[in-house]
């Protein structure tokens, strides 16, 4: 035995694995009242997105049609992606890094330990007592009691160890009536990749080769493009046929001789002369995963359940990235193309029994290793709708932490569920189907400076908090059609909104959701050509930038905020209003569109 101290920690919720999946977990969670730890194994926040891996956070937006179909993910993943947009126009990925780190930090209840792994976990009638972790920076251990323990650690390390019911590869057609599943039930998964980025240097940039890497032709990558040099390449992929855990370190030696011999291919070959001055500046050594364990929970969702979009009582997240399957070969597939992906019909929803495990009565998980089969993983995988589904889940949590309750009596109890979802709707997440309900300004009278045909003042307090009527947006029963945002005259230089009460009312939080171009793909990509379909690097045009909020109540009227240089999406107000008559909000200004947008206004 070595000579390390061991501390004991207690908290409400453990979570393991500080991916986009643990992050959002961990700040919901957190937000939302309860004591948190989050055990990160590295030094980085952010998993596959951090700077070690470098892959874009992508989801649901990748379509998308303005004031039709605003699919991309909104609350904690929205603010994030916000300030990221704002503060890191030149698109490192060390600013993510640092922002992630930034938000864990600002959370007085949320304890992090970075470099910190879960290895183990003890277990007593089916419930997690404790879980142990290692610093190794520190030459500490850690045992952390909690009441919930919580596994986003995509390769399900924390619910292994504790005995969790789970499964790995491809399930066969017959278990889940899955079109798109293999005759057989087969060991398979998606492959791993090393990532790289490379720069124009301006002058010749020879490249030599390790002796080991591999060879290619122009034949052998005649279906993955490789003709832009900036950030290369989610296929150069590997390891599908074999077990992406216990063989990491030869997949990531693979994974080099691949990824230099793709370069040497691009820099040697002849065939692209244009790459003469280009040179790599960074290249990962840690293999990004994309498939491992998948824990198996009380719904399993399936193929099927995303295609119709079921309509779940208990939903707490949503996704809409298609169904993207790779062949297991990876790159060795070379008559194949990389990728299959066909596009689920609408955003579909996904249920929070999909994140409770089936046999560990305390445990939770959510990002890569949720309870889905492979096909339907393939889908919810991507990184933002990781995020949305860590923010339901920490929402969860925290609510049945709040409650006293056992995670086991939680769940199963609707009115529990009820107020995890109308707390994520008034965090700004969005929930198909579901709207916030008690809104005091419904009761309101609403006028407006001026307005627009298709954005009526009234809509402010209509309930819904973006347009997904349109063609792949959400399932028609579930919505209605409409802009569902106020949009001022633009030849209107000072607009307002005012709310008036009949009968006055007690107030004490005010929501403004704001619009931020939902319909658009926002993300940090290292890829120069998707640029131009974003707004990168500045606050989004539709969104406000400078307004006023001014309240009549029983002291009068008077200037409640003055919100300057504004990019988010939600605005949060805390207020003590009694016997409120009016609220006005005056525009000063927007971040470049012609005219005010409001999406909704909550007074509670
Ligand atoms: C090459 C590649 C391309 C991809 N393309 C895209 C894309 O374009 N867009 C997109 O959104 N997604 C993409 N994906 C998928 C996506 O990256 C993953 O599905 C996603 O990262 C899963 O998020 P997660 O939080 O569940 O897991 P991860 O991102 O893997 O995060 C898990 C975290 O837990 C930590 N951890 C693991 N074990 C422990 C432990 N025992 N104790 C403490 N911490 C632990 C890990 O260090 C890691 O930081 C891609 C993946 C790969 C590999």
């Amino acid at each position: 035995m070595g000579k390390t101290d061991t501390k004991m920690l207690d908290t409400d919720i453990l979570i393991a694995g500080g991916g986009m999946t643990g992050v959002a977990a961990a700040l919901a969670a957190a937000r939302n009242g309860a004591r948190v730890i989050l055990c990160q194994d590295r030094s980085v926040l952010g998993g596959n997105a951090s700077s070690e891996i470098r892959m874009n956070i992508s989801g649901s937006s990748t379509i998308g049609k303005e004031l039709e179909t605003e699919r991309r993910e909104s609350g904690i993943i929205e603010e994030i992606v916000l300030e990221c947009s704002v503060r890191n126009p030149q698109r490192s990925a060390s600013m993510l890094d640092l922002i992630l780190y930034e938000k864990c930090r600002a959370e007085p209840n949320l304890r992090l330990l970075l470099n910190t792994t879960v290895i183990a976990a003890d277990v007593e009638d089916s419930r997690i007592c404790s879980a142990y972790a290692v610093r190794e920076s520190t030459e500490e251990s850690f045992t952390i009691r909690a009441d919930i323990f919580v596994d986003c650690t995509g390769d399900g390390r924390l619910g292994f160890e504790a005995g969790a019911a789970l499964t790995t590869g491809r399930e066969a057609i017959v278990e889940y009536n899955e079109s798109g599943a293999s005759l057989n039930r087969d060991a398979y998964r998606l492959g791993s990749s090393l990532l790289f980025t490379s720069k124009d240097m301006g002058r010749p940039m020879p490249f030599t080769p390790p002796k080991w890497a591999r060879k290619f032709t122009e034949e052998d990558l005649k279906f993955r493009n490789h003709d832009t040099w900036e950030f290369g390449y989610w296929w150069v992929e590997f390891g599908g046929t074999l077990d992406t855990i216990k063989d990491n370190e030869h997949i990531r030696d693979e994974l080099l001789a691949i990824m230099l011999g793709v370069w040497d291919h691009i820099k040697n070959s002849g065939n692209h002369p244009d790459s003469e001055n280009w040179a790599l500046d960074w290249f990962g050594f840690l293999p990004g995963k994309r498939e491992s364990r998948r824990f198996i929970g009380e719904h399993v969702l399936t193929q099927n359940n995303i295609q119709q979009a079921i309509d779940f009582d208990d939903v707490i997240a949503y996704g809409g990235w298609s169904m993207d399957t790779h062949p297991p070969q990876g790159i060795d597939a070379k008559d194949e193309e990389p990728c299959n992906q066909p596009f689920t019909p609408y955003l579909y929803g996904i249920p929070l029994r999909s994140m409770i495990s089936r046999n560990i009565s305390n445990l939770m998980f959510a990002g890569r290793n949720l309870s889905a089969t492979h096909i339907a993983f393939s889908s919810t995988r991507v990184m933002a709708t990781c995020a949305v589904m860590g923010e339901g889940l920490g929402t969860f949590a925290a609510t049945a932490v709040k409650r006293k309750l056992p995670l086991g009596q939680a769940w199963r109890q609707s009115v529990v569920v009820k107020e995890a979802q109308q707390q994520l709707l008034r965090q700004g997440a969005f929930l198909p189907g579901m709207m916030l309900e008690g809104n005091l300004a419904k009761l309101a009278r609403i006028s407006a400076s001026s307005e627009q045909k298709q954005g009526t003042c009234s809509n402010i307090v209509d309930g819904h908090t973006r347009a997904v009527h349109g063609e792949k947006g959400v399932r028609p029963d579930l919505t209605t059609a409409g802009t569902h945002r106020w949009m001022s005259d633009p030849g209107d230089r000072s607009p307002w909104l005012e709310l008036e009460w009949e009968e006055p009312v007690t107030v004490s939080r005010i929501t403004i959701v704001l619009d931020t171009g939902l319909h658009r793909l926002l993300m940090l990509c290292h890829l120069d050509v998707i640029q131009k379909y974003m707004q990168w690097g500045r606050p989004q045009a539709e969104t406000l930038k400078e307004f006023k909020l001014i309240a009549h109540d029983e002291r009068g009227r008077m200037e409640i905020a003055h919100i300057k240089d504004n990019f988010q999406r939600m605005i949060h107000l805390p207020v003590t209003l009694k016997n409120l008559k009016t609220l006005r909000l005056e525009v000063i200004s927007t971040n470049g569109l012609d005219h005010a947008r409001v999406v909704e206004i909550v007074c509670e």
